[in-house]
């Protein structure tokens, strides 16, 4: 009935996730899940907060759970925006700072939930060219723009940018914001989050999904002057006041204080990506240098498309993206436990 629809509807593209099968002994390498569960004290925190007092609303402005991030990384409650999942933060992002009369920039080969938000909100974009190795030349930024974005470590190269490279995009655009998507940045990347204080038009976004091993809580958060911040808070207000309830505020601020499980998850995770690495090489993979918590990797004799069908002969899934065509020939292999990935390198090897 689609005589009903809001004229905007009829020309959106939306997202689209990586597929969530409900099947028995199934190796899920598909979405960048942590394979390690979330620390102990995010399950009690989650458990005392089934309680009597969720007939009550949470804290509109998740206060304790700003000034818990706050404190972590050395900033203040106001340097910070919380909401339901990165992905809702981003939203907010395009719609409350990226919204000019120029074009937002990001790379061609990038997250791809980007050109959904512009189409969304009605944003102009242009996309910049990945240079032949897949890296982000800030050089290829220097023209006119609405705003700057991408991943770092970018997606779904899980190539890194270094800090100073960032600084200077940072500097050449003082009249544009600058975001850095800081999705996988625990899984080896240096963080921006130190030059938050000395650059106003950086925003930094991160997410609990993924190093927190939080995908299911959706919880992310952004972190910039207050200026930024303020922005993104009318638009929240605007649109819900509650994106965080009880269980999502909670869990967070537990993950958020257990440092030492963070550390550890993450650092299996990291050893199992460099072993992966090479064990993918060793039988003829071309591997992208990630510090992401998954690679990006392809085979000369065999296309993207292909190798992700025969992994799924195996019970094993990874994601596969044919657009744009120069990633086509990659799949994209989420790490998993070391008994996962030693499954996928086996089935390969059968291939
Ligand atoms: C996973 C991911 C996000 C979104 O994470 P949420 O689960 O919505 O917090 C944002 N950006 C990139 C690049 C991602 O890969």
């Amino acid at each position: 009935m689609s005589k009903f629809w809001s004229e905007v509807v009829h020309t959106l593209t939306p997202y689209v996730p990586g597929e969530q099968p409900k099947l028995a002994n199934l190796i899920k390498l598909n979405t960048n899940e942590n394979p390690y569960g979330p620390s102990p004290k995010v399950i009690a925190a989650l458990k005392a907060e089934a309680a009597d007092s969720l007939r009550l609303y949470p804290d509109p402005y998740s206060s304790v759970l700003k000034a818990t991030i706050a404190e972590y990384y050395g900033l203040q409650p106001n340097q910070v925006f919380v909401g339901n999942g990165s992905d809702e933060v981003l939203a907010h992002v395009f719609c409350a700072l990226l919204k000019h009369d120029k074009p937002v920039l990001f790379p061609d080969i990038t997250y791809s939930f980007y050109p959904v938000y512009c189409g969304l909100y009605g944003i102009q974009y242009e996309t910049v060219a990945l240079n032949a190795n897949f890296v982000i030349d800030v050089a290829d930024y220097d023209k006119p723009n609405g705003g700057i974005i991408f991943p770092n470590p970018n997606a779904p190269t899980g190539i890194p940018l270094a800090l100073a490279e960032i600084e200077c995009l940072l500097q050449k655009n003082m009249e544009s914001v600058v975001v850095i998507d800081e999705a996988y940045v625990d899984f080896g990347t240096q963080s921006a989050i130190k030059l938050v204080s000395t650059y106003p038009n950086l925003l930094v976004t991160q997410t609990l999904s993924k190093a927190r091993s939080l995908a299911g809580l959706r919880v992310g958060f952004a972190l910039g002057h207050p200026d930024l911040i303020e922005a993104m808070v009318r638009v929240k207000d605007s649109f819900n006041s509650y994106p965080l309830d009880r269980f999502a505020t909670a869990g967070a601020v537990a993950a958020m204080q257990d440092h030492a499980y963070f550390e550890e998850t993450c650092h299996k995770v990291i050893a199992t990506r460099e072993w992966l690495a090479i064990e993918l090489q060793k039988i003829g993979f071309e591997v992208l240098p990630s510090t992401a918590n998954f690679i990006f990797a392809r085979h000369p004799l065999h296309d993207g498309a292909e190798l992700a069908e025969n992994l799924r002969d195996h019970n094993i899934i990874v994601r596969h993206f044919k657009k744009p065509v120069r990633i086509s020939p990659f799949i994209r292999i989420t790490v998993g436990t070391d008994a996962e990935c030693q499954a996928l390198i086996a089935a390969l090897i059968k291939q």
